[in-house]
């Protein structure tokens, strides 16, 4: 008999856990997780998905405006009722929480609603329970971080933004990162009147530099006010209203102030030091390659560990983990290419090296580069315009960065990821026949 009660203890049962713990149930392991709040962590509940499905909402009442350039003709002023769709919105979602209940039940895991914190290097408890396990995985996720000013409590972080009681007239949206950026257009395509403040001079800075300046004047053209370069101070509630001041002493009036100001390791009561694991300078849980922290049986991933804040890449790294420790080969979480997207309105993916990444490795890069409208808009009298980045190494004419800011951009990009990933040259992509009419056809006819 073992001296453990399972081979394999998960805390958390998001994107990274729930992988992990059915990759790892799936191979015969004896596995046990714990969730503190609801099964599918982050992404299911108050991320990916929800806002996905708030996308739509709000892109979908520009589709029934421009549907009158194509010749129909819509009875009534279209309007747009928040707690219906929320509700819908909800049962989706409890939906999922079912799968996901399901799919580990169906891998064997056994399920401990609570919060777990170690007690030991080997010992976790949940509740009044110690559970004692030969590997231990930390997949606690990310929380939401807001700096410290006055009236920092009477504003909202994007968890808030799943449950409003209603739709706000007015918001302030705090941050030029994805998560600003994707409210800031759920809640314009919806009827707000959003302000943009970011303390940079360039939204998205960690994206090719020619990403911020041209969503910038999208969302100006929008009807955004994009206040760039400039810092929240203070907070103040007004009778009905909020008063927002700037640094350079502007004031704002507004309903709602929303901070999308980054997230932070969810480290918080897990008590690491009990089983001697240790932090990075960053606040996340110290890994190496493999995903092994300062403890040889503990195992982190996801956003807990520091890593791309992105489902696909927690979910590849907790599949690792478990495929490493119970299926006999040695896997380890190779650094790839990560494909990513802002699904802001117009919305953004890119894969790859950016212009100033692929130079500053030390590559020389041929740039093609394509800007249109979209003939989708031909009709509509939309004036959005799309961009298409091509990043090209001179010496093999391999492509080493695709970066796009339009419609579909992250379906478009998703394909071109799995050029990217097997290594496409110009001379292929100039090979390639395109389908027309569409945007895609644009990457191989530059
Ligand atoms: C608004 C928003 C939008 C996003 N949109 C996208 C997107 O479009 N595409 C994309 O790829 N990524 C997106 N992300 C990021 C993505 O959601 C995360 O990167 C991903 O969920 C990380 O997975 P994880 O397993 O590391 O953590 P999580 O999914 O956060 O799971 C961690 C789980 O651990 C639980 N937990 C924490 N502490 C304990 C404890 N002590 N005991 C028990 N349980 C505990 C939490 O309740 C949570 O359920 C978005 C994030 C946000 C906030």
């Amino acid at each position: 008999m073992s001296e453990y009660d399972v081979d394999f203890f998960v805390l958390g049962g998001g994107s990274g856990g729930v992988r992990a713990a059915r990759i790892a149930g799936k191979l015969g392991a004896r596995v046990a997780l714990c969730e503190s709040r609801k099964l599918g962590g982050t992404c299911v509940n108050v991320g990916c998905v929800p806002k996905k499905l708030m996308v739509y909402a709000s892109a979908a009442g520009g589709a029934v405006e421009e549907a009158a350039g194509y010749g129909w003709s819509v009875p009534g002023t279209p309007s747009f009722d928040w707690p219906t769709f929320r509700a819908r919105k909800d049962a989706e979602i409890a939906r999922l929480n079912g799968v996901y209940a399901r799919l580990l039940d169906q891998a064997g895991v056994r399920v401990i609603h609570g919060h777990g914190r170690f007690v030991g290097p080997h010992a976790v408890s949940v509740g009044d329970e110690v559970i004692t396990a030969r590997y231990i995985l930390i997949a606690t996720g990310a929380w939401p971080s807001v700096p410290e000013f006055p009236g920092a409590d009477l504003c909202v972080n994007s968890n808030a933004m799943f449950s409003l009681e209603a739709l706000p007239a007015r918001a302030v949206v705090v941050g030029g990162g994805y998560i600003g950026l994707e409210f800031a257009g759920i809640l314009e395509g919806l009827g707000t009147d959003v302000t943009l403040v970011h303390r940079g001079p360039r939204l998205l800075r960690e994206f090719d530099d020619d990403i911020g300046p041209f969503l910038a004047t999208e969302l100006r053209r929008r009807g955004v006010d994009l206040r760039l370069e400039r810092q929240i101070m203070r907070v103040a509630r007004r009778d009905e209203e909020l008063e927002v001041e700037l640094d350079h002493g502007e004031h704002l009036r507004t309903d709602l102030v929303l901070m999308a100001t980054g997230r932070a390791p969810l480290v918080a009561g897990l008590d690491l030091p009990a089983a001697g694991v240790a932090l990075n300078a960053w606040g996340a849980v110290a890994v190496d390659a493999s995903r092994q922290t300062s403890v040889p049986h503990i195992y982190a991933v996801g956003d807990v560990a520091g890593s791309a804040a992105l489902t696909p890449v927690a979910l590849a790294e907790g599949q690792a983990v478990a495929r490493m420790l119970f299926g006999g080969g040695e896997v380890r979480c190779e650094p790839w290419r990560v494909p990513t997207a802002v699904f802001s309105q117009p919305p953004v993916a890119t894969v790859g090296l950016t212009e100033a990444q692929a130079t500053a490795e030390g590559h020389r890069v041929r740039v093609f580069r394509s800007e249109f409208t979209p003939m989708a808009f031909a009709l509509s009298g939309r004036t959005e315009r799309a961009l298409l980045k091509l990043v090209v190494d001179t010496e093999d004419d391999r492509v080493l960065g695709f970066h796009m800011v339009g419609m579909d951009a992250a379906e478009i990009i998703q394909g071109l990821a799995v050029a990217l990933t097997c290594g496409v040259t110009k001379a292929q992509l100039d090979a390639t026949l395109g389908i027309h009419p569409t945007m895609a056809e644009e990457w191989v006819t530059m």
